[in-house]
Parts: C-alpha cells; structure tokens; sequence
C-alpha cells in the first residue's frame, strides 16, 4: 500500500476548492472559472457533471458536453480542475479530458464494489482522488475506501469531509459529527483533510462558521459551492454563494498556522506539564471515588438497600451545578460529567451487589 502525503497544496493558506454545485451551460461555467480566478485564492474549479439526485426527475447534470467546458474553463484560467466519478465510465471520461481531481461522493463511499471498481480503473494512473465521507456516520466505511484507493498504488488521496445523514428536523442539512473526521485525522495525520460547509449546511447561513470550524481543527482546506446567480442554480440552490461572497468568507476566516518556535514550545510546555499534573489528580480522585462507591455498595448489599436512590442522585447534581456555576464551568458540561460518572458507579455497584457471595 503507497504512503497517504499531503496533496494539493504546501502553502499556508488553506486549499480552496471551489465552482457550482453542477456545470449548467458553458457560459456558466466559463464566467464562474473566471470570477474564481480573479479572486487570487481558488486553488481547483470544481463542477458536477453528473449529479447524484435523490429522486428522479431533477436536474441530473448536463453529463459528457459539460467535460469539454470544463476543460475551456481550464485553459482559460490555469485553475485545475475537479469532478465527481460514481463509475468507472465516469473515470474513463474524466481521465480523456484531463481532469486533475476526481472526487468520490457521498453515496458512492457507501458501497464497496463501486469504490472497489473506481479504484482499480485508476490503476496504474497518477490520479488525484478525495474521498468524501459515506452519507451514513461510520467512520469504518470512509476508512475502507481511502485503504481502497491507497491499495491500488493511488498515493495522491485526501478525504473530504460533508457531514452525515440523519431522520427528521436538523439545523445541519448534513450534521457535521466532528468527531468522526478527528478520528480520520488521528488515524491518518499525514491525509489531506477538506471540509465541505456547503453539504453540511444546506444553506448559506452559517457556511462561514463551519468553515471557521474546520480551520480551527487544521484541516487543509475547504471546498464551498459557488455560483454567479445562487437563487436560480439547477442544483442546491439555498446553499451556493457568490463569487464575491466566497472571497470575503475566505478572507474573514483565522488561519492558525504559526510553526512553533522554541520559546513558543517551552511556554506551551510550562502549561501542558501543569495540566498533565491536574489530569493525573483528576484520575486520582475518580479512582478514590470508585473505591468510596465499592464500599457503598458492600453496605447497601449487607442491608439489603436499593442501588438507586433518586433524591441522592439529584441533590448531587442540583449541588455541583450551583458549584459549577460559582466557579464559570458551563451547566452543560457538568451536567455530563456527573451524568458520566453516576452512570458508572450505578454499573459498579449493580456488579457488586448482584455478584454471587
Ligand atoms: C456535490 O458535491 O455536489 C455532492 C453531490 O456532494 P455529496 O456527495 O457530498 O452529496
Ligand atoms: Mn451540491
């Protein structure tokens, strides 16, 4: 299996991918490739050719024309360029028409024999693959297609992160579940990390918040949909934004990237060892809570006492909220905390007490 490098990009300032939801027309296209590129910050034109449409009868993509405008639009600005691929006809077209980035789509990460076959008609190509998360929150499932493209010999790979799925009523169009790209990130820390807050949010509000987000988690870039007329675009018009909009969201956003220095080091050390020696106390005092909980629980066996006693339970919780309140520590924080660890005494001592003498 080749090595997962960073791709795309070595500068400081985040990677940007940017273009319409779908090519409409080859005017569209052109004068959307050319807005990008005058904004000096675009890195890759993005456009779907093909759209994956939850129910039939939208606006499908334009298909095989839109590759032949989107290779204008190449040529026009210098920009690469980026397509979704759902099948290895997709591969074939958009490897004929020099496209310099293929992207796998949320419904395509979900089922192995399509990225399987994805993956080997790029064999043996210098293909660029992102990898976007499967619509379902598993974590296992977005590895297994990344491990797919990587063991074809692919070693230009980066995941793109739109959030997941879910039933009823949400802010998010596609609920973000951060900890699930983190986790990628743990996993694979040299992979390049993309959030895309147009997919997430649905909408338009809040796209620069979630991008903020993603900056603030050391992502390496973003891929946000544009379009020079959103209201009237063929597909996912609540959430594209205008070329100009794209510009002062990028330039509002706080990149964090300093390299750090010795002195920065030794400063961020002096914090953390004070931290680690609060962690190690924090640890001590739950042990000796625990050891507090097992002889409870001898007791309450020995005298045939109830593991739950409600109003213990919330004359705890209602005085370490008042606690927490003097000292600023947020309700919700301590609420889950508390909740955490009377769940687990609550565990202990039902193993104590129905064990058999
Ligand atoms: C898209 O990028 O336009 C798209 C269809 O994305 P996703 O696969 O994330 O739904
Ligand atoms: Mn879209």
């Amino acid at each position: 299996m080749k090595s997962i490098n960073k791709i795309l990009s070595n500068k400081a300032s985040p990677i940007i991918i940017s273009g319409p939801c779908s090519a409409e027309s080859e005017e569209q296209l052109l004068q959307t490739a050319m807005a990008l590129k005058a904004l000096n910050k675009v890195d890759v034109l993005r456009a779907g050719i093909w759209k994956p449409r939850t129910k039939p009868g939208s606006f499908e993509g334009v298909g095989l024309e839109a590759l032949k405008w989107l290779q204008k639009a190449k040529e026009a600005t210098g920009l690469k360029t980026a397509i979704e691929v759902a099948n290895t006809q997709h591969v074939e077209e958009a490897l004929k028409y020099d496209v310099d980035v293929l992207w796998i789509g949320a419904r395509t990460t979900v089922n192995p024999f399509v990225v399987q076959e994805i993956a080997d008609a790029l064999h043996g190509t210098d293909a660029t693959v992102l990898i976007k998360n499967p619509i379902n929150p598993d974590l296992q499932l977005w590895e297994g297609a990344i491990e797919r493209f990587a063991k074809v010999g692919i070693s230009k790979i980066g995941a793109i992160h739109r959030g997941f799925s879910k039933y009823g009523d949400s802010y998010y169009r596609n609920p973000p579940q951060w900890q699930i790209p983190i986790e990628l990130m743990q996993h694979y820390p040299d992979l390049t990390m993309i959030c895309d807050p147009s997919h997430i949010c649905g909408k338009r509000d809040n796209l620069l918040a979630v991008a903020q987000k993603a900056m603030d988690l050391d992502f390496d870039g973003l891929m946000i949909e544009a379009h020079l007329d959103p209201d009237n675009a063929l597909s996912d018009a609540l959430q594209q934004i205008t070329p100009q909009t794209l510009n002062k969201f990028v330039n509002q956003l706080v990149v964090r990237k300093t390299k750090l220095s010795p002195t920065l080091t030794t400063e961020l050390d002096k914090i953390r060892r004070s931290i680690n020696v609060l962690d190690g106390e924090l640890l001590d005092v739950l042990s000796k809570r625990m050891e507090l909980i097992n002889e409870l629980a001898q007791y309450k066996k020995e005298n045939n006492i109830q593991i739950l006693q409600p109003k213990r339970w919330e004359e705890i919780l209602l005085k370490a909220l008042e606690e927490a309140k003097e000292k600023g520590l947020s309700e919700r924080f301590i609420r889950n905390l508390f909740t955490e660890i009377h769940i687990e005494s609550i565990k202990l001592q039902s193993k104590i007490m129905n064990e058999e003498n």
